[in-house]
């Protein structure tokens, strides 16, 4: 797939050097899937934003903002954030000026109106357009186990405390600050969560199939693997030239 031409700046880092289009990759999988910790990494290795709307849900919940108190009340039963005030945050996030050579998506779109909206903001907005769409598949039943043993400290970094504990418990070992279970990470949530997105969120693998954007990694492997493996489907679909280009490896795989 090649990019159509452009009036999107080019991007300035990483393998997207090359590229005259803003390149726009959208992360899929359900919750628990490992869609924030491949993010990070990917985003890191492209030099492209990584994109989070659960991150910046949970940034306006920690600064009290109006956005911030209503999305808290869908975020901690579960629920997803209404579609008007998801897209216009998406919108809003787009603009800033480290997304001219594009974004990784993590967590957006999650309904097919959310699909619709973001095609039309890549249009209008980027004269662009979703070029691939990985998406990490894992075990079903591993979900609940995957997302309740999870913690995580105020500044993002991610552990788990049986795939990536961290090296003294109950503390970050990239920050030292505090881990804690995210609220909405509680079994009963989790539950829900998993509900909603094979309800709300499954139907778009068949759009971005339908769309020739899908491919499908596998989840249950380690992360490098599966960082890996997406870096790979990104190269094929010509989302981003990977030649020449130095991977990283980081640590134990968390960020
Ligand atoms: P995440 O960190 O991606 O698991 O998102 C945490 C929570 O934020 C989700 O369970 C939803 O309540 C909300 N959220 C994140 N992204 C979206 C979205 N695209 N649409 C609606 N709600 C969202």
């Amino acid at each position: 797939m090649r990019a159509p031409a452009s009036n999107a700046s080019n991007a300035s880092a990483g393998a997207l050097g090359k590229c005259t289009m803003a390149t726009f990759i959208v992360l899929l999988g359900p919750p628990g899937a490992g869609k924030g910790t491949q993010a990070k990494r990917i985003s890191g290795i492209l030099g492209l934003p990584h994109v989070s709307t659960g991150d910046l849900f949970r940034e306006n919940l920690a600064d009290h903002t109006a956005l911030g108190v209503e999305a808290g009340e869908y975020i901690n039963k579960g629920q997803l954030v209404p579609d008007s005030l998801t897209i216009a945050m998406v919108e809003e996030r787009l603009t800033r000026s480290d997304c001219a050579p594009g974004a990784l998506l993590d967590g957006f779109p999650r309904t097919l109106a959310q699909a619709e909206a973001f095609d039309e903001m890549l249009e209008k907005s980027f004269n662009s357009k979703v070029f691939c769409v990985p998406c990490i598949e894992v075990d079903p039943d591993l979900l609940v186990e995957r997302l309740s043993d999870r913690l995580v400290c105020r500044n993002g970094h991610v552990f788990h405390l049986r795939f990536s504990p961290p090296k003294k418990a109950g503390v970050c070992d990239l920050c030292g600050e505090p881990l804690y279970q995210r609220e909405d990470d509680k079994a009963e949530t989790v539950t829900k969560r998993i509900e909603v997105y094979n309800v709300q969120t499954a139907p778009l693998i068949q759009y971005y199939e339908d769309r020739r954007l899908l491919r499908k990694i596998n989840g249950d492997q380690d992360i490098e693997a599966v960082t890996q493996d997406i870096l790979s489907v990104l190269n094929e679909a010509n989302a981003v030239n990977l030649t020449g280009t130095k991977i990283a490896q980081k640590g134990n795989g968390i960020e």
